[in-house]
């Protein structure tokens, strides 16, 4: 079992697949980003034997992202080696969705068991401003291909930005009237590269919820009292689907965390929005043994830093969201 020195069990990995992607999200990275060379990311056999280390020491919660995790050669092949992995417990998938159309099916027959889907507005023109070339349609038509292919309960994660989407709100919240979705409401966070715009162009859950409340017309959204990972979950009257609010910035959830991440570029990451890191992929390269490698891990998940400091203005400066796995 990985315990951190507080105490916490570290049973969740999500691992960046590639820092690639077919997208350029403005809350995300620069338009001109430069990706890493293949050979630096982790190759299918790589990430396949450190899936076995994790659940060899516990971890049996694993979410795949990226970059764009879907953007991967041979991403079936390799969530299916992933989800037959003896104690991988539960596989899931953040994607921007733009491929899902096509792959969702087959993911599905992998092991892949639900997908978060990227969507932050139902406006075609403020969308494609928002992701700089995204079409919108090709979407909306994979979270519809992953609700057939039975990846459900479908999350879409709506990241709120000042001036481009937070006009948007409501009607994202009105989807779950019809569909049993969890419309998933994030608090933009600062990361490099983009650190002014993502202050900036903050909007407050407050704020959110008030907008919601307004145009909907509901005075009380119904706080369930309840989380769903790091999500508070309401409900609009006579909803089938729910709203989460993700608020990393002004609610940090950090006393709960059971994560870690793995960068495509093989370094443990110990907490999304702190800088420490442990290379596993050069060691693995160089010829480390498997206790070696073991010990690493449980090494770098003791020394899990407890949170972060957004509100001192410390802000993680060595990755973009992108290239860390969101
Ligand atoms: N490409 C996939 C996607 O967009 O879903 C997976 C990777 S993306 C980095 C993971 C999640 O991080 C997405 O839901 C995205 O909206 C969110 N995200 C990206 N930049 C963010 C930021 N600065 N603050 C908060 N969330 C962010
Ligand atoms: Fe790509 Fe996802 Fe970042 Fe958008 S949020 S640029 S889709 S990695």
């Amino acid at each position: 079992m990985a315990n951190d020195r507080f105490g916490r069990l570290i049973h969740y990995l999500r691992i960046s697949l590639t820092d690639h992607c077919n997208l350029r999200c403005v809350y995300c990275m620069p338009e001109d980003m430069t990706f890493r060379p293949n050979a630096d990311l982790m190759q299918d056999d790589e990430i396949l034997l450190f899936v076995k280390l994790f659940t060899e020491l516990g971890f049996d919660k694993f979410r795949l992202t990226g970059g764009e995790p879907t953007v991967r050669a041979n991403i079936v092949e390799l969530v299916h080696g992933i989800a037959h992995t003896p104690g991988v417990e539960s596989l899931s998938m953040t994607t921007n969705g733009v491929l899902l159309g096509k792959i969702a099916q087959p993911l599905k027959d992998a092991g892949l068991q639900r997908v978060n889907v990227s969507l932050d507005t139902l406006d075609p023109v403020r969308f494609n401003r928002l992701t700089r070339w995204g079409k919108l349609e090709q979407v909306l038509e994979g979270i519809h291909a992953a609700e057939s292919a039975g990846l459900t309960p479908i999350k879409i994660n709506v990241v709120v930005v000042r001036g481009y989407n937070d006009m948007d709100v409501a009607e994202m919240a009105r989807l779950t009237y019809e569909n049993n979705w969890q419309v998933r409401f994030i608090e933009m966070m600062p990361f490099a590269g983009q650190t002014s715009f993502q202050k900036q162009q903050i909007v407050r859950d407050e704020e959110i919820l008030e907008r919601i409340s307004k145009e909907l017309q509901v005075p009380n959204i119904q706080n369930h009292g309840i989380l769903d990972g790091e999500a508070r979950i309401y409900r609009l009257p006579d909803a089938i689907g729910s709203l989460g609010f993700i608020s990393s910035v002004t609610l940090p959830f950090c006393a709960s965390c059971t994560r870690a991440r793995l960068t495509s570029d093989g370094k443990l990451r110990l907490c999304l929005l702190k800088e420490k890191e442990v290379d596993l992929l050069t060691p693995l390269r160089a010829g480390a043994s498997m206790e070696d490698l073991r010990t690493l891990i449980l090494d770098g998940v003791w020394q899990k830093p407890w949170g972060h400091d957004l509100a001192k203005g410390d802000v993680a400066l060595n990755r973009t969201m992108s290239q860390i796995g969101g």
